[in-house]
């Protein structure tokens, strides 16, 4: 290599990390299981170019829910990263890394690119919330997962219909359609609720927020449809 030359690998490398703002985060999608049938209906429906935008958009549309505008309001993460695996069940996020099932992917009946969106958004949410100092009970984690899913317009058609389940920490499309009332009653609810749990959890934060315990909230929203 010329001096010359490498000058201009170096001018390069200087741009490039100019161009990436400082606290920017990085989206990373693989493949692992691309041998397998799951895998290579990933490959062909969904795409690992199509999964990282969507890690980056769910990015974005998790820190508007939650009201964090800047890097210094957000948890601190770097990267987030996709890896479609060879593994049962449908999907798990350990720290700032998302693992998807191919064989879930395999085995989902109608719209693939829809149903793999929803689950991206649910874990991406696991990415970015705080969790209460691993106070906050799981059925309350999952639901604000499943919120923000119903909220980015990618609930499946299986979800129970507002106003259904039984306990208000039941997890999952109950507690998320719970929430969406809770946040029908005062607009950014659940911003203040996962900005409370950055320090640890109490089913206070319910009272402290909307002026009623979550208990009696239930049985408003229960009410509210005829339960
Ligand atoms: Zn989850």
């Amino acid at each position: 290599m010329t001096m010359r030359h490498a000058v201009v690998v170096v001018v390069a490398l200087v741009l490039a990390v100019a161009a990436a703002p400082a606290g920017a985060v990085t989206f990373s999608a693989k493949n692992a299981a691309s041998s397998t049938a799951g895998g290579k209906r990933f490959d062909r429906e969904v795409g690992t170019a199509y999964a990282r935008k969507v890690l980056s958009d769910a990015s974005s549309f998790c820190w508007k829910v939650f009201k964090q505008p800047s890097s210094g309001s957000r948890k601190p993460v770097a990267a987030v990263t996709l890896a479609v695996e060879d593994i049962g069940g449908v999907a798990f996020t350990s720290g700032d890394g998302i693992h998807l099932s191919a064989k879930y992917v395999g085995g989902i009946t109608g719209d693939v690119k829809k149903e793999v969106t929803g689950v991206l958004y649910h874990e991406t949410t696991h990415v970015w919330q705080w969790n209460g100092q691993g106070q906050a009970n799981g059925g309350l984690i999952e639901g604000i997962a499943d919120y923000v899913r119903l909220k980015a317009g990618y609930a499946p058609g299986h979800w129970v219909k507002p106003g259904q389940g039984d306990r208000w920490d039941q997890g999952y499309d109950v507690t998320a359609r719970f929430l969406d009332y809770c946040d029908s009653l005062k607009p950014g609810f659940v911003a203040l609720l996962n900005a409370k749990m950055k320090g640890g959890y109490s089913d206070a934060f319910f009272a402290q927020i909307l002026g009623k315990n979550v208990q009696q909230l239930w049985k408003d929203y229960k009410k509210k449809y005829g339960g």
